[in-house]
């Protein structure tokens, strides 16, 4: 993807404000219009009660905010994240991302949290890589919103496998102790930030990591929630 200072990536419109990266018609065009359940993040009838879903098994985190499903362009733009580390991409993508949590916050109240956590690579990854994408989307997040972000609060103490081809109970199995969590969270209002949720088998092993260690709340904050 090429992108020229002052256009739109995705249309080559002329933008207002060139750092921003995606107009706000391309910016409307990747969101979402539809009902979400507001602890899954999946489609429901509601957006303001939790689906049927998680009131017979809920999730270990409260609230899940997402922009939409992974599809074009949202996709396209996260695949550039992940293999190129465009920084201004991290930006563009964390405002959508913004825009998501005020709206929900706007609508429904969505708590403000104290901290932000990203989900860890695994360290050979983060070291072929050189970068974690989760952390690209917290730093702009965390100077938005005025709460705290530490790329090192949570840590991967082993190396896990692959969790593409596994089942639902083996990627649990596959992540059980997988994380340590190195600060305190007592009392406070936590929000784990992915790029994308699909099992959500990580992002529920860290919930539970921080809620054992004593988080008032969780929230799940990530670009695209798909199955
Ligand atoms: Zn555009
Ligand atoms: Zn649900």
């Amino acid at each position: 993807m090429l992108t020229v200072p002052g256009l739109c990536w995705l249309c080559r419109m002329p933008l207002t404000l060139g750092h921003w990266g995606i107009c706000s018609v391309c910016t409307r065009a990747t969101r979402r219009h539809i009902n979400l359940c507001p602890q899954c993040g999946m489609p429901a009838a509601h957006t303001a009660i939790p689906c049927g879903r998680c009131l017979q098994q809920p999730p270990p985190w409260q609230r899940l905010v997402t922009v939409n499903d992974y599809v074009p362009p949202l996709s396209n733009l996260i695949h550039q994240l992940k293999f190129s580390r465009r920084s201004e991409i991290a930006t563009a993508l964390s405002r959508l991302l913004l825009l998501d949590v005020l709206l929900a916050r706007r609508t429904s109240g969505l708590p403000l949290p104290d901290r932000i956590v990203s989900v860890p690579l695994w360290q050979r990854r983060h070291w072929r890589r050189g970068f974690n994408q989760s952390d690209l989307l917290c730093r702009p997040l965390a100077h938005w919103l005025g709460c705290d972000w530490d790329s090192q609060a949570i840590t991967r103490v082993r190396a896990t496998a692959t969790q593409h081809h596994l089942s639902a109970r083996l990627r649990k199995r596959n992540l059980k102790n997988a994380f340590r969590l190195e600060l305190p969270v007592q009392g406070l209002h936590m929000v784990v930030v992915d790029d994308v949720v699909t099992t959500g088998s990580t992002v529920a092993e860290i919930a539970q990591l921080l809620l054992r260690n004593g988080a008032a709340t969780v929230q799940v904050w990530c670009l695209c929630r798909t199955l």
